[in-house]
């Protein structure tokens, strides 16, 4: 014991200095209010509004470099971050310096049509997307007769202003001008439609962003189901910040019409596979938001008390607002 004291006693400098890095590591690892990533959505439905479709700014808190991913509706959703001081600087600056790159999680006009209406105006940037989801925005629209292409492959000539990053599964890419990584996993959204999940990553955190998606019992598909092996290790570990999922239509829609897509009690189903994986408790602290609702005015209440409803479990479920910053 004395021998104990008296190498404490000689090497209190020492012992000191390594508390100190010990709590500077713990600072490091969570900012000061334990936020992690900061969500800015431009757009959060799935149909009908065309000034407010599917698209989310997201970016580590601390950083205002941000990856967009999907586009359906990008210069209204900043005008209205702009108009609620999310952003310091004009809406221009925002397109061209703060939004340093796309995720596309498939070519549906609903979630790509601001990234080519606006490209005329954008800067130089990547577009990230799994090979099949990059085809549909080379082969149909960046063609000079849907629009023109601004892109550096397909139709000639090429305006070189974006470029295309190809994802592959289980491939970590870094997100050029930003602090973060992604890494691509494919969904199905109906038949033989590929759409993609992202895992956007800052040093040991991350936030999980799902593209349009039907569950796997109707997709007769396991998409769903190896992403959620993939992911609850990150849940396990606290890691998961938040998943962003679509919820686009009622109980009520008869399965031959759910077009790929998701319902409150399907939703649930998905849910609680993870919560298999994870674990139960682990899951119920992620903040789960619901994307992409075809519902407007009264029904959209009535889709959010259909969710509420059938959320037996408890998760956490957050409904997104153009131009109001989430923080995870
Ligand atoms: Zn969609
Ligand atoms: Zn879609």
């Amino acid at each position: 014991m004395y021998a104990v004291v008296q190498f404490m006693v000689k090497n209190s400098g020492i012992l000191l200095f390594c508390f100190f890095i010990f709590c500077l590591a713990g600072v490091q690892a969570q900012s000061p209010n334990g936020h992690s990533f900061k969500v800015v959505p431009l757009g959060v439905k799935g149909g009908l509004d065309e000034s407010n479709l599917s698209s989310y700014m997201i970016a580590p808190t601390g950083s205002d470099d941000f990856i967009c991913a999907d586009a359906g509706t990008v210069r209204h959703g900043i005008d209205v971050a702009v108009a609620s001081k999310v952003f310091k600087g004009s809406a221009d600056a925002v397109l061209k310096e703060n939004i340093k790159g796309y995720l596309i999680s498939h070519g549906h006009l609903d979630h790509v049509a601001g990234l080519i209406m606006n490209s005329p105006e954008d800067s130089k940037k990547n577009i990230y997307a799994l090979p099949s989801v990059a085809a549909v925005l080379k082969d149909k629209y960046f063609t000079w007769q849907a629009w023109a292409n601004f892109t550096n492959e397909g139709d000639l000539p090429h305006l070189d202003k974006y470029s295309y990053v190809y994802l592959k599964e289980k491939e970590k890419v870094a997100l050029a001008g930003t602090q973060m990584q992604v890494l691509a996993f494919p969904l199905s959204h109906g038949p033989s439609y590929e759409s993609t999940a992202f895992l956007i990553s800052h040093e040991s955190d991350c936030l999980l962003y799902l593209g349009d998606t039907g569950a796997d019992q109707i997709e007769k598909s396991d998409r769903l189901q190896q992403l959620w092996t993939a992911i609850a290790p990150f849940i396990k570990d606290h890691q998961l910040k938040a998943i962003f999922i679509e919820t686009s239509f009622f109980d009520k829609q008869p399965e031959k019409l759910l077009f790929g897509h998701l319902t409150p009690h399907l939703l649930m189903q998905e849910l609680q596979k993870l919560a298999e994986l994870s674990g139960l408790d682990n899951l119920k602290q992620v903040p789960i938001v619901i994307t992409h609702m075809k519902a407007f005015g009264a029904a959209e209440q009535e889709l959010v008390s259909e969710l509420k409803k059938d959320n037996q479990q408890g998760f956490k479920l957050v409904y997104p607002v153009q131009g109001k910053i989430l923080l995870f």
